[in-house]
């Protein structure tokens, strides 16, 4: 069971951008969490230091047991396979196919060859793809591509699922489908956090609700609507 726990989070950019000033608060194993705001809000960066993209420049993440601010560098893949991540523009690997994406995962973390079908061939039919295991990326449609990118990102069992925008290419009815998939994994006990531009999805499928503003947490709660702040 894997709690995140965030205090005083800041990062400051090269460039002396402060992105995120100052945020704290704790996801409890299970939730499912959307992170909103305005374009420059600073949510990407947060969503970064979440999986550990980005390295703080103050305060403290962490997860289950691993410290993002302590951890030695040998730590990092084991933490890793803590964390599936999902992102607005897929990237699959596009001379892979479907099963090769999703097997690829389980190879470099070195699952021994017997394992790796039967839980890929798995996750496959969870997200409705096991008739397209031998097509490649650039044969499927978006909500296509972003159903591989969900089978990779839990193909390993992550406690945590964080996916940046990841309706952020897709029409209503396709982005709806990808929403009944987290939730349902989500259903399984895993923690989804989720940054999202969507409105509507937001509205329909109330979840905690984290609003950044000018790089600090304005915002923290149970069911929260999306209203016309944006
Ligand atoms: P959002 O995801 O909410 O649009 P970001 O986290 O991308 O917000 O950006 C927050 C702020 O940090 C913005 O002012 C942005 O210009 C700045 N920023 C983002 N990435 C970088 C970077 N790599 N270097 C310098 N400033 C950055
Ligand atoms: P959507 O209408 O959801 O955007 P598409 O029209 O892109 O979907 O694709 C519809 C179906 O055709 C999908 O199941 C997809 O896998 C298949 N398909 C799309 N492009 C190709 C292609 N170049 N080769 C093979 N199958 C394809």
């Amino acid at each position: 069971m894997t709690t995140i726990q965030i205090k005083n989070a800041m990062k400051r950019y090269d460039n002396g951008v402060i992105a995120v000033k100052g945020i704290s608060l704790t996801v409890e194993p299970g939730e499912f969490v959307y992170v909103i705001g305005s374009s420059g809000a600073g949510k990407s960066t947060f969503i970064k230091l979440l999986y550990h993209e980005l390295a703080l420049t103050e305060g403290m993440i962490k997860l289950g047991r691993f410290n993002f601010g302590e951890m030695k560098d040998r730590d990092v893949p084991y933490m890793r396979r803590e964390i599936g991540i999902v992102f607005q523009d897929f990237k699959l690997l596009p001379r892979l196919t479907v099963f090769e994406n999703v097997a690829y995962a389980m190879q470099v973390i070195e699952t021994p060859t017997r394992k790796i079908k039967p839980r890929v061939m798995h996750v496959l039919r969870l997200v409705g793809l096991e008739q397209k295991l031998r097509r490649f990326p650039s044969e499927l449609s978006g909500g296509e591509q972003q159903r591989v990118a969900i089978a990779r990102a839990i193909v390993n069992s992550p406690e945590v699922v964080i996916a940046d925008e990841p309706t952020g290419n897709l029409d209503p009815d396709t982005s709806d489908e990808i929403m009944d998939i987290l939730e349902r994994i989500n259903s399984d006990g895993t923690t989804i956090i989720m940054a999202t531009h969507n409105r509507e999805l937001v509205n329909m499928r109330p979840h905690r609700l984290l609003e950044i503003a000018g790089g600090r947490l304005v915002r923290d709660e149970e069911g929260g609507a999306y209203g016309n702040e944006d």
